[in-house]
């Protein structure tokens, strides 16, 4: 869009300039999203989806985030009178988002809509929302997978789900059971070790003689990271005596006060900046004891399994933004006399991009199927532990140079820190870093092979349902299948072998659902390596237009 000049200002004639991708359906204008749709099952909720992506595509929530991201959250630990407050203040840019996610239920959907296709449908709320403003997504996705932990204790289950299922935020600060919806967070990283949980020093003893599930407990300890400081309810862990156990704690006690926690200092982080990110002591903090004493990871990590799908999903869907907003720069800006995207080489970038964008929500969006099918069919169940991990890594290590290109396809304004594209590359590696590194979340995927042998069988006959489809696929398949005959010894080279099962099972999906185009180039190039180290490196004899055109906003 070309901006007319002002009188006067006839140097300043604005020419060429593509302008915002503004006021788009994020959802009914994705092809590939609404055929995932179709395909998992949860068609039922395009009505909702439909409005959804509406809002997240719009100008409004386009501009709230650009605030909300502006003007950072700022830590109050006395208040005028000395008194300790350890809260939060954030724009109120950031409450407007909070108000809108959970409004429309991406914390939520899978829990009160029971039904085939709610974790899909509820999957592609949070791509839609990755879109949006990914520093709420933070509060929304452990809002969303505490649910699954806290099945480790039914009367807590149902003391909070309510408050958790509700859509209302409530950004009040008294005591979660006093408030028409609840925010959870988690608190496990200490200074000395994230990823070797087994390390933790904090400390917890019973605040009476009950012990086990839903008994008292004060903990006494510090944590290095702890996200969304504000949480109504979070889940921490402690030793008792000597055994790591799950806690659940309110940020605020029933007589209003702070629970015995102080927020040290927030996080100056990379990106992620409109969400808050705390170092917090805790002196005799009241919590209850979530599950069995001494299965304190085993309890804590049913959160971890689903915040690790979500961050498949937030990361594909990032993703997606980069995608849209390339797609809308280089279809809208010209050189030498063509449309950026018509020129052979810039077409080859952007095909690339697409490509990969959904193979990933692909994968993404069938990992939310099984864990939807998880419950009734132990296949699914075994799909969703082995491959979970397996999205988690591949989409987490993709986004940033995914969104490197993609940036550098709006030359220097990609650059420039009021466009969105600077902010989505800031944000880009984080999901690669919480809740399970690369190396853990490669070392997972091991550890479920060697506990579960069956989950490679169910690995490899979800493959081979596209077989005979691609030849490149079936070879592929194949040799996949011989590495993984002996997992034992695969440790040093965990990452490429979960790299191969990321790509084979990506095409998988792309045979069977996808264009030709589209699962034509992710074979020939992911799979048969005729493939550079960049993106823009697609071979000769591809259909780069056709997927170009479905990478559209609004398709062609
Ligand atoms: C913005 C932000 C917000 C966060 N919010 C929270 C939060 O709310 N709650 C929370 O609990 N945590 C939070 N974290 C912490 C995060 O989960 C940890 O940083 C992460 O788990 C890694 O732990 P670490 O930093 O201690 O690194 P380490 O565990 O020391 O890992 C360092 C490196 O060693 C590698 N490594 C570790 N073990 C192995 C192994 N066995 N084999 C090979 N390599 C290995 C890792 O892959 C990593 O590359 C947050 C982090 C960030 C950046």
């Amino acid at each position: 869009m070309n901006v007319p000049s002002a009188p006067g200002y006839a140097t300043h004639e604005v020419l060429n300039q593509p302008g915002a991708l503004h006021d788009t359906n994020a959802y009914a204008e994705d092809r590939p999203l609404v055929e995932a749709v179709g395909v998992f099952g949860a068609d039922w909720a395009s009505a909702h989806l439909h409005r959804t992506g509406a809002l997240v595509g719009s100008a409004h929530v386009q501009d709230l985030a650009r605030q909300a991201n502006r003007h950072l959250p700022e830590l109050r630990t006395h208040d005028r009178f000395g008194h300790r407050a350890d809260i939060v203040e954030f724009h109120p840019a950031y409450h407007e988002l909070m108000r809108l996610i959970y409004g429309s239920s991406a914390h939520s959907f899978a829990w009160t809509h029971e039904r085939p296709g709610a974790q899909v449908a509820r999957g592609v709320l949070s791509y839609l929302w990755n879109q949006g403003e990914n520093g709420v997504c933070c509060p929304m996705g452990m809002t969303f997978a505490a649910i699954p932990a806290l099945r480790h204790d039914p009367a807590l289950l149902a003391e909070w789900a309510p408050r958790i299922n509700s859509t209302e935020y409530d950004p009040r600060a008294i005591h979660a059971a006093q408030k028409t919806g609840a925010t959870v967070g988690m608190a496990m990283t200490e200074k000395q070790g994230g990823s070797d949980l087994r390390a933790t020093l904090t400390t917890a003893r019973p605040a009476s003689a009950r012990r086990g599930s839903g008994a008292d407990y004060l903990i006494t300890g510090h944590k290095w990271f702890f996200s969304v400081p504000m949480s109504d309810l979070f889940l921490t862990l402690a030793q008792t005596e000597t055994r790591l156990s799950c806690f659940l704690a309110t940020g605020w006690l029933p007589d209003g006060s702070r629970n015995r926690l102080k927020l040290q200092r927030l996080k100056d982080k990379c990106g992620n900046k409109s969400n808050a990110s705390s170092e917090v002591e805790f002196h005799d903090l009241h919590a209850v004891m979530l599950g069995d004493e001494g299965r304190g990871i085993r309890t804590i990590i049913e959160m971890a399994h689903a915040t690790r799908l979500d961050f498949a999903i937030g990361s594909s869907g990032l993703m997606r933004q980069a995608l849209s907003q390339a797609v809308h720069h280089t279809s809208n800006r010209r050189a030498f006399q063509r449309s950026l995207i018509d020129l052979p080489l810039m077409r080859n970038v952007v095909a690339d991009l697409a490509v990969e964008s959904e193979g990933l929500l692909w994968l993404s969006m069938r990992l939310a199927a099984a864990l939807d099918r998880s419950g009734a069919d132990r296949t699914e169940a075994l799909l969703s532990r082995i491959c979970t991990p397996v999205a988690k890594y591949w989409a987490c290590k993709r986004a940033p140079a995914f969104v490197a290109e993609a940036l550098e396809c709006h030359g220097g304004n990609g650059f420039i820190a009021d466009h969105l594209m600077e902010r989505l590359y800031r944000e880009a590696p984080l999901n690669g870093i919480w809740e399970g590194t690369g190396n853990v979340v490669c070392l997972d995927v091991l550890r479920s092979m060697q506990r579960e042998p069956e989950t490679v069988g169910v690995f490899l006959d979800e493959v081979r349902q596209a077989r005979g489809g691609n030849a490149r696929l079936d070879a592929y398949a194949d040799d996949l299948a011989r590495r993984l005959a002996d997992p034992a010894g695969l440790e040093p080279v965990a990452r490429r072998v979960v790299e191969m099962m990321a790509f084979a099972l990506q095409a998988s999906l792309l045979v069977r659902h996808s264009t030709p185009a589209v699962a034509d180039a992710f074979c020939a190039t992911r799979l048969d390596g005729d493939w550079g180290q960049a993106f823009g490196t697609l071979p000769r004899g591809l259909d780069t237009q056709a997927i170009v055109d479905r990478a559209q906003v609004g398709g062609a």
